[in-house]
């Protein structure tokens, strides 16, 4: 799609739009919008329309507070699941401050700064995500509960598989927001599923996501369920991961692939590789932000535990799939689909970038099950872990100056305020195990 201002003027008619939405994302990654009337449709097309930042996470500098919202023409799409006479449509924005600057407190221009750097040096950046997710019944309230929606399994078919007509719906509301959807199916928790859309530039994607998250919310929600993209909803149970297949093209081809190479690797895609493990455990801060993200990142879930690369073993943090040619990518296995998308790409490709520059070479690859060895084999292999709490991940990205750079200032230190707020809460709670645990026994 490739709209212009006449466009979304003439689709809007056709369409009987009503309201618009202006979307954008706050630092934590929580989607904002301000609703217009469609009489108001050409001044936030010019992007005239203001708005009060300083209630929103991260904006919050009372003295910025006025910003400006520039609409992407081309994210303009419809909400389908609302009624077609009077209907809702959308468009995400940038953030602007009154005098014409990009903000630099806004994820999506922070993504575009990264590609920018790419672009310089020749590479376009293209990603192509697996979110996964549980449907949880709700209580007679209407309030989630933990109860998946159903007792299905990896692959499950109906009528094990409740979440059948849930996910199709889904599928079909993606589809008419133009969204390709290449597979989606049951996952292995009970009520966990995964719908995986066609790979795009990494600002499409990145817009991808966050849409993709508000619509299988709303409709998970007509059919009674709540759709959960929490990391480790359930203790016992498989996490849910977010994987994001990664490929740079240069000059229209895949600067991934190397005929001649093994594994079809190139170069550029073995010191990206390099890059991304150098940087992995500072990434992991923006790829895993939450408290729960860490409860995914253990050992028996086939989540990501430790710092290694494979083209076999799915235990890696970076797999390389076995698709060749056009298709030759990387996947990297730990992010979990609480990030905020645009922060993830943008530390993601900044870590790449960093290898390619500096050409740091990735080691050998994991060609033992990691999990089967001990600490000191991993030790004498080069292995190093994940971080193993939101914190210790925080601490990593402070001391990593090259993904700092990559969010700025102002979001680094609004993030790392915001984490530790969260983990000072969290730390002096007293939690259900810790009563299990102790209450009878001291
Ligand atoms: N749910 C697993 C995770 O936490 C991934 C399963 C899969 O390979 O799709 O990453
Ligand atoms: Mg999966
Ligand atoms: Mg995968």
């Amino acid at each position: 799609k490739n709209y212009i201002r006449e466009d979304i003027i003439r689709l809007a008619k056709e369409w009987d739009v009503k309201f618009i939405r202006l979307q954008f994302t706050d630092i934590l990654g929580m989607i904002k919008n301000v609703a217009i009337t469609v009489g108001e449709l050409e001044r936030a097309l010019d992007g005239e329309i203001m708005f009060d930042g300083s209630s929103i996470e991260g904006f919050t500098r009372i003295q910025e507070s006025d910003m400006y919202l520039r609409p992407d023409y081309n994210t303009f799409s419809i909400f389908p699941w609302h009624p077609r006479k009077s209907s809702v449509a959308r468009l995400i924005c940038d953030v602007f401050t009154p005098d014409g600057k990009p903000f630099n407190g806004d994820p999506r221009s922070t993504l575009k700064k990264v590609l920018a750097e790419a672009e310089e040096m020749g590479y376009k950046m293209y990603a192509g995500p697996e979110p996964e997710f549980y449907l949880f019944k709700l209580d007679e309230e209407g309030r989630p509960t933990t109860t998946p929606n159903d007792q299905g399994g990896y692959f499950d078919l109906s009528p094990v598989d409740l979440g059948i007509n849930t996910r199709r719906d889904i599928v079909l509301a993606l589809e008419e927001m133009g969204f390709e959807v290449e597979a989606s199916h049951h996952e292995v928790g009970p009520g966990q599923h995964e719908i995986d859309f066609k790979y795009a530039d990494a600002l499409r994607t990145a817009d991808n996501i966050v849409t993709f998250k508000f619509v299988t919310k709303a409709i998970a929600k007509e059919h009674g369920y709540h759709a959960t993209f929490m990391p480790k909803p359930i203790y016992g149970e498989a996490g849910s991961g977010m994987h994001i297949h990664i490929s740079l093209f240069r000059d229209g081809k895949n600067a991934f692939y190397d005929p001649d190479d093994s594994l079809g690797l190139s170069e550029v895609a073995y010191y990206f590789i390099g890059g991304i493990l150098k940087h992995a455990r500072a990434i992991t801060a923006i790829t895993n932000p939450t408290i729960n993200s860490y409860k995914r990142l253990v050992p028996g879930y086939e989540a990501p535990v430790y710092i290694s690369w494979s083209a076999a073993n799915r235990s890696a943090l970076i797999r390389v799939p076995a698709t060749r040619g056009a298709g030759s990518r990387i996947e990297l296995r730990n992010p979990d689909p609480s990030c905020n998308p645009y922060l993830a790409l943008a530390v993601i490709l900044k870590a790449g970038l960093d290898g390619i520059r500096n050409k740091i070479e990735p080691g050998p690859q994991a060609l033992d099950n990691i999990y089967d060895m001990t600490a000191e084999e991993r030790k004498a292999a080069g292995i190093g872990s994940l971080p193993g709490s939101i914190m210790e991940a925080v601490e990593e990205l402070s001391k990593d100056e090259v993904i700092k750079s990559a969010l700025g200032e102002h979001i680094y230190e609004h993030f790392v305020e915001a984490k530790r707020i969260e983990w000072e809460i969290y730390r002096t709670q007293v939690h259900k195990w810790e009563l299990d645990q102790y209450l009878k026994m001291y």
